[in-house]
């Protein structure tokens, strides 16, 4: 089964009257239950390409098909809809919101639809990735590795089969690293779970089953 698949995928950003053509074309495949790294230089399109395969900004050309489903041709309610049901989040700057607990957050993705037993389900999650001890501080109270543990934990508490992740590692130490991605590539093991990474660091890659390089908005060689 095919994950992810983008045909022809062109993003072009208008900027102070100039254009910026971020993505050139791209057609990639990743199958189901593959880890990747998406490398290359920045400025090269890596954020601009997760952002579209994940259907937080639109292709100026292209399309994007999740698990069969041609997302962009999804109304704006469906597709917030479909990416919740179907991906996961993580950004190397967490974005947890500061005024509240690390359980809150972990929570607020359950909550908006309403599932039950919300608490013991963010709790157990919390539990998991080693963080029982911290889930009612808030994120200012917490290490770069915690808070980046944290953001994890919201990006899968509704099982996303699909995980996107901007540079998760960006901010982190090298034992944070070893951490975070030793749970990313668990979940991959256990639980089948789609991951593209984006990440500049040669180690974290080497965590990934395929690399991909992006270059000046094209594909370069894997
Ligand atoms: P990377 O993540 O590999 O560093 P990006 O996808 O962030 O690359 O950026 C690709 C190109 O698009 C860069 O030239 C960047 O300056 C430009 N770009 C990204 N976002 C925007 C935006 N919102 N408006 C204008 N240009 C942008
Ligand atoms: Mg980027």
């Amino acid at each position: 089964m095919i994950a992810i698949k983008t045909e022809n995928l062109k993003k072009i950003y208008k900027f102070e009257g100039a254009e910026i053509e971020a993505l050139k074309g791209i057609d990639l495949t990743i199958e189901e239950g593959d880890m990747v790294a998406l490398m290359g230089p920045s400025g090269s399109g890596k954020s601009t390409l997760l952002h579209l395969i994940g259907g937080i900004d639109i292709p100026t050309e292209g399309k994007v098909y999740i698990k069969g489903e041609d997302i962009f041709s999804l109304n704006e309610k469906k597709l917030a809809v479909f990416r919740n049901n179907n991906i996961g989040f993580v950004f190397q700057f967490h974005y947890l919101l500061p005024e509240f607990t690390a359980l809150e957050n972990v929570m607020i993705p359950l909550q908006i639809y309403n599932k039950r037993d919300v608490e013991k389900k963010a709790k157990d999650l919390l539990d998991k990735l080693g963080l029982s001890h911290r889930i009612f501080h808030k994120p200012s109270q917490m290490s770069g590795g915690e808070q980046q543990r944290v953001a994890i934990a919201r990006a899968i508490v509704n099982q996303p089969s699909i995980l996107i992740a901007d540079e998760p590692t960006g901010n982190l130490d090298s034992k944070n690293t070893e951490t975070v991605m030793n749970i990313l590539k668990d979940m991959n093991d256990n639980n089948n779970v789609t991951m593209i990474i984006a990440t500049h660091d040669k180690d974290v890659a080497n965590y990934c089953k395929r690399i991909i390089y992006l270059k000046d908005g094209m594909l370069a060689e894997e």
